[in-house]
């Protein structure tokens, strides 16, 4: 069955309720396309945002990063944040000024910091970690040692509540623009990766791997 998280008043959109969405099948393909998310958090009485790489382990999040990083230690430390996820569909083009608009597809989620502490739980989640950032890539690179371990935190944030807010289609003109002499549509948006590059210091006879030649964005 669907999970849906319920509405409160952390996670209710307001404006245009009719584009917000509270299932996890609607929440959960945003945070995984999403390539990376942006955390807030207070400290000292000082907003703080930071645009990290994140992954998502079921219902929660992980993100990792050097052990001396604040928003990590303010998340071991069972700190609350508020992570954005953003994915951009296209610039929509209205009649009027008014109506132009963005399709966008983004989720927002509460919650609070868990340390993965064990070796164990650490590498398992390091690896879905590296899964959402390359598939295959795991299994084809060096895995963390001990030293990098370490210096490494690793953190999950459980989610207790989250939100998806989505806009498509075409500008929502008003209809006395409609006989106006204005252009009006969607010009759609899509990022896409190149060509690899190789590295300089590679050493030679290493082909570039099909994983990375053929990686696509995770688009539905
Ligand atoms: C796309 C992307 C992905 C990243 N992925 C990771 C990740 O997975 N793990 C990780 O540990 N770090 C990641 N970073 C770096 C991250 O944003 C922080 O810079 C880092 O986590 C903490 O740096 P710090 O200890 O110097 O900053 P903090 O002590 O957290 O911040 C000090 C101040 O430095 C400034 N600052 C910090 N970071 C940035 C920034 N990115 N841009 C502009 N100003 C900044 C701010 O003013 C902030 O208040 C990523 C950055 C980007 C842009």
């Amino acid at each position: 069955m669907t999970q849906t998280f319920p509405k409160t008043n952390r996670n209710r959109v307001k404006r245009l309720a009719e584009r917000g969405h509270y299932d996890a099948d609607v929440i959960y393909p945003i945070i995984d396309e999403a390539l990376i998310c942006h955390v807030s958090f207070m400290h000292d009485g000082q907003p703080f945002i930071i645009p990290t790489l994140h992954a998502r382990d079921n219902d929660r999040i992980l993100l990792h990063g050097s052990q001396a990083n604040r928003m990590l230690r303010h998340l071991e430390a069972g700190g609350e944040v508020c992570i954005a996820f953003t994915l951009v569909d296209g610039l929509v083009i209205a009649r009027s000024v008014f109506h132009h608009s963005i399709n966008y597809r983004s989720a927002v989620v509460f919650g609070k910091g868990e340390l993965i502490e064990g070796k164990e739980a650490q590498y398992q989640a390091l690896e879905v970690f590296m899964d959402k950032f390359m598939p295959e890539r795991w299994n084809d690179s060096r895995v963390p040692n001990e030293v990098e371990m370490v210096q490494t935190t690793i953190v999950s944030v459980p989610i207790e509540s989250a939100s998806a807010k989505v806009r498509v289609g075409p500008p929502k003109d008003d209809a006395e623009d409609f006989e106006s002499p204005y252009w009006s549509g969607v010009l759609p948006f899509q990022a896409s990766y190149g060509t690899p590059i190789t590295d300089p210091t590679l050493k030679e006879g290493i082909e570039v791997p099909d994983y990375v030649r053929n990686y696509r964005l995770k688009r539905p």
